[in-house]
């Protein structure tokens, strides 16, 4: 899977600087996931890197962490054109490089920052404002991780009740980090499989049943 010359998305592959894939410790107990490379990142080839990611920053050092110890990646890993919404296509096509990158890093928690990332990762329609600050447990590839939804940092950026709730959000993360690891999810259930073939060889009503 080669991120860097993908062309899934014909729009985003003709007019990206970068493939901005994602960056931090590959190793992370904590990873970011929020929308889609800015104007800044498409330059530099960087998640995070413009007014949205200085907020990230301070709030990662206000719980006592700083960006060389998370990961940072995105939903999509191309810039749309103007900064517009991501579209659902574009999400598929970039769905498998996110799940390989959390099937690698094997985070214990992943932040979804903002609606596209959380729905995403959910699976569910639900919007940030109803699931932010509230964690749960999610299994994605073969990983099973503690999923904590958070407001986008650009939306806190300009609406201060906003940066208040995703501070309040932020306080918790690392009682969250210290809970054991998230246990793996129940595995689906065996369904037993009555032997009708051997039923019907041995008994012919079992054609006249229906079975067949
Ligand atoms: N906003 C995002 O969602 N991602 C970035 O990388 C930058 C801004």
């Amino acid at each position: 899977m080669a991120a860097r010359e993908c062309t899934r998305c014909s729009e985003l592959a003709a007019t990206r600087t970068s493939v901005v894939f994602g960056a931090g410790n590959a190793d992370a107990e904590l990873m970011f996931v929020g929308e889609a490379p800015g104007a800044n990142e498409d330059l530099q080839g960087l998640p995070f890197v413009g007014a949205a990611g200085k907020l990230l920053e301070q709030l990662l050092a206000e719980i006592g962490l700083s960006r060389s110890e998370v990961f940072i990646a995105n939903v999509l890993k191309c810039r749309p054109p103007g900064n517009r919404d991501p579209q659902p296509g574009e999400i598929e096509n970039c769905k498998p490089y996110l799940v390989r990158q959390i099937e690698l890093i094997e985070p214990r928690v992943i932040c979804t920052l903002g609606n596209f990332a959380t729905k995403l990762l959910r699976g569910d329609p639900a919007g940030i404002t109803r699931v932010h600050g509230a964690p749960e447990v999610r299994t994605i590839g073969d990983h099973t991780f503690r999923l904590y939804p958070l407001f986008h940092p650009a939306a806190a950026l300009y609406t201060p009740s906003t940066l208040v709730t995703l501070r309040a959000d932020f306080e918790r993360l690392p009682a969250i980090l210290a809970l054991p690891p998230a246990p793996p999810a129940a595995p689906a259930p065996t369904v037993e499989i009555e032997p009708i073939e051997v039923a019907a060889e041995l008994d012919p009503r079992a054609e006249q049943l229906g079975l067949f």
